[in-house]
């Protein structure tokens, strides 16, 4: 795995939130950046009226498509963490769907929220023939994650790695924070470069360290808003929930389109500089699987 160190992988979240046309426009800019990027998209959206004619064209434009589970809903992020094989029908029909739309199986899966994955889910990502998951943020801090009581990789290797026979494991870049759009949005772009550059300080001494970074498609548009949270501020966004941990942290995050752009700016600018920013898709990390 030592050519990983000079490797980066780009990826990007798509959520029901986001303004459909937003997908083409971050594809089309990484595009004239030429980089490559692999999008995680909730296969639900597959069958939406409004997103699916822009999903569609992701493979066309050279970008890969992962699965980034069904519905992308809290259901689905327990089954991930603890449920039973029946609980986990909705990746083999999330499976089913993207091959209708690809004509392909999905190689890469991200849980969403980057939630835990139990054995259950483990061995059916294996059994439908995934062969990357990037879900894993290690050292990540239960309280300012979307599952505050559950394990949230805090003891997670830094480093890409065999999560089960055929399944490789490609860490979200973590320290404390996922190296990820709500944090870019949260510390603003100064103290978001130097968060990354502290990451990749970390991955060049580190011969099997390899970053991989994810932004969200509005992160990309310099003319519109974020998606803007679907709560209001009240005593209750102070208390650790369940199901989305701490709200109030969505009420901190930048929100100003030209200033999310800046950073989206800065943070691939950060990229490029990492040993010549050579950004791979996931799939490209794995061998094709025979027969
Ligand atoms: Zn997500």
């Amino acid at each position: 795995m030592a050519s990983m160190a000079s490797q980066i992988a780009l990826t990007v979240d798509v959520h029901v939130e986001d303004r459909p046309a937003d997908i083409i426009r971050a594809a089309a800019w990484l595009g004239v950046h030429r980089i490559p990027a692999t999008f995680f998209v909730p296969s639900a959206l597959f069958e939406h009226a409004n997103f699916r004619p822009h999903i569609i064209l992701l493979p066309s434009l050279g970008f890969e498509v992962g699965s980034h589970g069904h519905d992308h809903d809290y259901a689905e992020i327990r089954a991930l963490m603890r449920g039973a094989a029946a609980d986990l029908n909705f990746l083999r029909r999330s499976q089913a769907l993207y091959r209708e739309t690809f004509g392909c199986t999905p190689i890469s899966f991200r849980s969403p929220a980057w939630c835990p994955l139990g054995p259950g889910a483990i061995a059916a990502l294996v059994e439908l023939g995934y062969r990357v998951d990037s879900s894993a943020t290690p050292q990540r801090l239960p309280i300012f994650s979307s599952t505050p009581y559950a394990n949230t990789w805090l003891f997670a290797r830094r480093t890409p790695y065999e999560l089960a026979p055929g399944l490789l494991e490609v860490p979200t870049s973590c320290l404390l924070l996922p190296a990820a759009s709500p944090t870019w949005l949260t510390l603003r772009r100064r103290a978001a470069s130097a968060f990354l550059s502290l990451l990749l300080w970390e991955a060049r001494r580190c011969a099997d360290c390899m970053p991989c970074v994810q932004l969200h498609v509005s992160d990309f548009v310099p003319d519109a808003a974020p998606p803007s949270p679907v709560e209001t501020l009240g005593l209750r966004s102070f208390l650790p929930r369940r199901d989305g941990g701490l709200r109030f942290k969505v009420f901190l995050r930048e929100r100003n389109p030209e200033r999310v752009y800046a950073t989206t700016l800065a943070i691939i600018e950060v990229l490029r500089g990492h040993r010549g920013g050579g950004f791979v898709r996931l799939r490209e990390l794995v061998k094709p699987a025979e027969g």
